[in-house]
């Protein structure tokens, strides 16, 4: 439905039993309007456009969080702070096909991540820094983005992949220092700023991270 600015779908929802008009946006299945009765009247599109600020504010809001769309490769590995985004139908909206795209997408980029970081390791600290990975596992993780074993197992949070670039580097620089380091020692610190000197705004932005992942994710 055109409005006066924007071209907006939205599901009108003709009810029998509603008493009145509810205007609403899903995440899911995006905008629509509950009409009591089970007529279509001209009324709608003054409603509409009366709440027409409204609605696009919110699925502003929404874009950036909820409709992330695939292809991956424009959302990840994006460094400036935006992010593609399109504003797709509700017949469009298929999270469990993009998770399974995600994660076919994190298993083919963390490891290649991975061995980049590991050859900046060796640039740095020479080939002999004794730092070994033994495995690297990839699996989702709610409050984790990575973590180190003793005996040399990374694992790596595979929602890695909507972060920035420079913050994936970031996560796999500090795990990588946790070989030589179990802990968070001023020598672990130290390490990781000789790796990564941007390391203190880095860490800054880790905080808002998860803003990065889009909700179906
Ligand atoms: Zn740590």
């Amino acid at each position: 439905m055109t409005l006066e600015t924007a071209s907006i779908q939205i599901r009108l929802q003709p009810n029998r039993r509603a008493r009145r008009w509810i205007l609403k946006i899903d995440p899911d299945h995006g905008p629509s309007l509950t009409i009591p009765g089970c007529e279509i009247t001209p009324e709608i599109r003054t409603i509409l456009i009366r709440h027409e600020a409204w609605l696009l504010e919110k699925l502003a809001e929404l874009q950036t969080r909820h409709w992330l769309t695939p292809p991956f490769n424009e959302v990840i590995g994006h460094d400036g702070g935006t992010v593609p985004i399109a504003l797709p139908s509700a017949n469009n909206y298929q999270p469990d096909e993009w998770r399974r795209a995600m994660l076919t997408r994190a298993r083919e980029l963390l490891p290649q991540r991975l061995e980049q970081m590991l050859a900046r390791l060796d640039h740095q600290l020479g080939p002999d820094h004794g730092l070994q990975v033994t495995r690297l596992s990839l699996r989702r993780m709610r409050s984790r983005w990575g973590s180190c074993g003793a005996n040399g197992r990374i694992t790596l949070n595979t929602q890695l992949i909507f972060l920035p670039v420079r913050l994936q580097q970031h996560v796999i620089l500090h795990e990588l220092c946790h070989l030589q380091h179990m802990n968070h020692s001023r020598a672990f610190w130290s390490l990781l700023e000789k790796l990564d000197p941007d390391t203190p705004q880095h860490r800054q932005a880790m905080r808002n991270a998860r803003s990065f992942i889009p909700a179906w994710a």
